[in-house]
């Protein structure tokens, strides 16, 4: 018998010769990688610990077998991030006014040094208000005082509304030491985790006083009474447009020990190899850690697996990764996955600090995170929108693929919060696009939940559908963006 080629027999050739990263992401491909990530065993993935190294050791070879090259400094796939956890250890403390020591019933008082142990005499305490005037100066003489400042601070300029910013400016001007005085925000637990927060650090980056601390409104009061001094005055004068301080006559007697960790955590960092040397690169980037082991001893389930808040960011990019690996494309496309995110972006901005690639040749970088929150059929948010002119680009791919665009910029209320703008704040475009921003009232809905406690892990219920439409949408991004002829960059020379 002859071998007749029916319409059939060329229908296959024709299907099997359509390229096969054509294939969409599946909600199942993205829940393997969220089953492991999110499982117990990887403990929440926090920085330093075991379960940071089960993480990134996943990542690396879900990268390597969809066939990534390694590319950290060094040639690997771990770029390491130094960090510090600071925690407190014992201190004692004295205050004198006119040498008479002063008497306080309150022990609400945080101490923290710089170093591992700290030891002060006769330091002088110099009320600040807010630290700053309402020109975002610090007018006060700081220079090798104990500053003490109001947490809140209504009367200074946005840039310095955080009690980090102007921390960090009382240090500039010279401060010894940064002491915040909670006033009436809540209760003192409260406000002491605040100013406990953040106990992990970046090495190279963070600007800390000798010692810093904390103290209740109860505690200050006591304070200055002791001293013979009226605290509504303080604070009624405090709110004074230029504000320079006063003395307080008061000195301080600080011997504070504080229990310092330095370990290195990893940024994963891999790469598909352009064709085309020297035309410019894409990025894509999201937060492998999360917060550990996070509730009390007590607590029933004390692991924060984070499944949302990002293995499903991970998840994603191990897709787009192994999709976008299966093809030649004409830049270089690096994937990114960084640590300690939590801490405040620190992974992110060291990378930023030590980039593997000049910064100025990432033509657009594309962060990936908390995306398992809207399904199937949701608009496409840009946090970031306005920031660079690729609004119009994204939105032409993301309506080929049949998505509707959410125009509005509500979502850029995030731009602050996610490691995109550690890369935005050095002049790179940085973008975070799809559908888990575009319903703010869903997002609101886990932000106000799960978000950064024990629930946040994989259910049935899980919702990863739009997450897979998302992942479609950053492989088709990732091919227009990577194509020199469809997308023309003005960098690297083109
Ligand atoms: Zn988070």
């Amino acid at each position: 018998m002859r071998l007749v080629h029916s319409p059939i027999f060329f229908a296959l050739v024709a299907l099997a010769a359509t390229p096969s990263f054509s294939k969409a992401v599946t909600e199942a491909d993205l829940r393997s990688h969220v089953e492991i990530l999110a499982s117990d065993a990887f403990e929440g993935r926090k920085p330093g610990t075991e379960g940071e190294a089960k993480t990134v050791k996943y990542i690396a070879e879900a990268w390597a077998k969809a066939g990534l090259k390694p590319a950290a400094a060094d040639g690997g796939w771990f770029d390491p991030v130094p960090l510090i956890q600071r925690g407190q250890g014992s201190a004692t403390y004295a205050f004198t006014a006119k040498g008479r020591t002063l008497q306080i019933v309150s022990d609400d008082i945080v101490l923290i040094g710089q170093k591992a142990a700290y030891a002060r005499s006769n330091l002088p305490l110099i009320f600040t208000g807010a630290g700053v005037t309402t020109k975002g100066q610090v007018a006060a003489d700081v220079k090798g005082k104990a500053a003490v400042v109001l947490f809140g601070a209504d009367n200074v300029p946005d840039n310095m509304k955080s009690p980090r910013a102007r921390r960090e400016a009382l240090i500039a001007a010279g401060a010894e030491a940064v002491i915040f005085v909670g006033d009436c925000q809540g209760n003192w637990p409260t406000l002491r985790r605040q100013l406990l927060s953040r106990p992990i650090m970046l090495e190279t980056r963070e600007k800390r006083a000798p010692l810093e601390g904390a103290i209740s409104t109860e505690f200050m009061v006591g304070l200055v009474t002791a001293a013979g001094q009226d605290w509504d005055k303080l604070r009624a004068n405090a709110k004074q447009a230029d504000y320079a301080g006063e003395a307080l006559g008061i000195d301080a007697d600080f011997d504070v020990k504080t229990d310092l960790y330095r370990f290195n955590s990893s940024n994963v960092i891999g790469k598909i190899a352009g064709r085309k040397k020297n035309s410019g690169a894409i990025l894509f980037m999201g937060h492998w850690d999360h917060l550990g082991i996070c509730a009390p001893e007590s607590a029933p389930d004390r692991i924060c697996n984070g499944a949302v808040d990002n293995a499903s960011g991970i998840a994603v990019m191990n897709e787009v990764a192994e999709a976008l690996a299966k093809k030649k494309h004409d830049r270089d496309i690096y994937f990114l996955a960084t640590t300690a995110e939590e801490s405040g972006l620190l992974g992110a901005y060291a990378f930023a600090d030590k980039p593997v690639l000049p910064l100025d040749q990432i033509i657009i970088s594309l962060n990936i995170d908390t995306i398992a929150i809207a399904p199937r059929g949701s608009k496409v948010a840009i946090i970031g929108r306005g920031t660079t002119p690729l609004d119009a680009v994204v939105e032409t791919v993301a309506k080929k693929m049949g998505r509707a665009i959410e125009s509005s910029t509500d979502a850029n209320a995030f731009l602050q919060r996610q490691d995109g703008w550690a890369l935005a704040q050095k002049g790179v475009p940085a973008l975070m696009v799809g559908g888990s921003f575009a319903d703010l009232n869903l997002m609101q809905k886990f932000l106000g939940s799960d978000y950064h406690g024990p629930n946040d892990e994989l259910t049935d219920s899980t919702e990863l559908g739009g997450a897979a439409e998302d992942a479609d949408l950053h492989i088709a991004l990732g091919r227009y963006f990577a194509d020199a002829r469809k997308y023309k960059s003005k960098k690297a020379g083109e």
